[in-house]
């Protein structure tokens, strides 16, 4: 298709509280959505990355400017498919979440001609998946109160952020407090070679997973701890593509692999390493990033692919957005029913998405 018109759009969404993670904390979500032109099709794209180049190097502002004046000229005025679009943005080098938003608005465009869901396209039966919510760091007390507090609203798996000296005690207090819930726990590399004999000792607490304890890189632990545990071990940030996923497991240094599109330049690469996983006998799960209801639907659809065998983060937006321009996921008796509307999400309220958007630029 011959794409006539894109919009970028920076938008700073309010957060209901401050997010803390061992990368640092957001106060509110700023990100950038793309609205793209192609005959008489629209389509919707989001870019994920964060407010600061923390968790990875691309960051919100910066993606905004990446897509204005780099990947947004070479799609304009050209024909593309969703399909084709890695191959015409080959020579941008890096960059995975200002592709992703493109490859996303193209698919929205050519799955709402075609009138068919995201799900339907990639290939998920599921009509639901059981949900997931994470909980950032906070005292003992606080973390187990929220912890509570969200079991209450039908989570049946919370995901706890841990740093060295907040990780035994904390698991223990979220469990005496709510016996019931399964717990996962995220270092995001906060721990080194030393803690290896605490990590075994959390991994046979009875918490499910844990999810990149070590820093990208100490491969040496990630498989010691692989081959002491019972219980995946989940490359996150260390899974920013298949050839890195696979050299991790040659490597024997993960047991589970969370898949975010946004990080793996889009929907496509994501079911990629979904069946890459399933084929290898990968435990996978579907990784969130804090996305508003656009990105939601996206990795929900996704999420409902059979190889996810770990619960995922799969929430309503509302759980930490206090306005959403995109309509929302349903969570109904603790899971998250597969969206099945044709293409990614439904439309966004436009007069919200002005509310929120502080810099715009139009390409055509
Ligand atoms: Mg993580």
């Amino acid at each position: 298709m011959l794409i006539e018109r894109l919009e970028v759009r920076l938008v700073e969404l309010p957060l209901v509280e401050p997010f803390k993670a061992a990368h640092g904390s957001i106060a509110s979500r700023q990100l950038v959505v793309v609205r793209v032109e192609a005959g008489d099709g629209v389509g919707w794209g989001e870019c994920s990355a964060l407010p600061e180049p923390t968790y990875t190097e691309e960051f919100a502002a910066g993606a905004y400017v990446v897509l204005e004046e780099q990947l947004g000229p070479r799609v304009v005025g050209h024909e593309v498919s969703a399909a084709g679009l890695a191959s015409l943005l080959g020579d941008v080098v890096g960059h995975p979440m200002a592709k992703a938003a493109l490859e996303m608005a193209l698919l929205d465009i050519e799955l709402r001609t075609a009138d068919r869901s995201l799900a339907a396209h990639v290939g998920a039966t599921a009509e639901r998946v059981r949900a997931g919510a994470a909980v950032g760091l906070g005292s003992e007390a606080d973390v187990a109160q929220r912890v509570a507090s969200l079991a209450g609203e039908g989570f049946g798996r919370i995901k706890i952020k841990i740093v060295p000296g907040h990780d035994l005690h904390l698991v223990a207090a979220v469990r005496a407090m709510t016996p019931s819930v399964e717990i996962q726990v995220d270092g995001n590399g906060a721990y080194g070679p030393s803690d290896l004999d605490l990590l075994v000792e959390l991994a046979e607490s009875g918490v499910t997973a844990i999810e990149q304890p070590f820093a990208v890189g100490d491969n040496r632990s990630a498989a010691k701890l692989v081959n002491r545990c019972t219980i995946p071990i989940v490359a996150d940030e260390a899974a920013g593509s298949l050839a890195a996923v696979s050299h991790l497991q040659e490597r024997g240094a993960l047991s589970g692999v969370s898949i975010k599109p946004p990080r793996l330049g889009g929907i496509e690469a994501a079911v990629g390493l979904h069946h890459w996983c399933a084929d290898h006998d990968i435990a996978a799960t579907a990784g969130g990033m804090v996305e508003c209801g656009l990105g939601r639907h996206a990795l929900a659809a996704v999420a409902a692919l059979p190889g996810f065998t770990i619960t995922g983060d799969l929430s309503p937006a509302r759980r930490w957005l206090e306005a959403d321009p995109w309509p929302d996921l349903v969570l109904n008796d603790g899971s998250i029913v597969t969206p099945s509307g044709p293409g990614v999400a439904p439309a966004p309220d436009e007069d919200v998405l002005d509310h929120y958007s502080t810099r715009q630029a139009d390409l055509n």
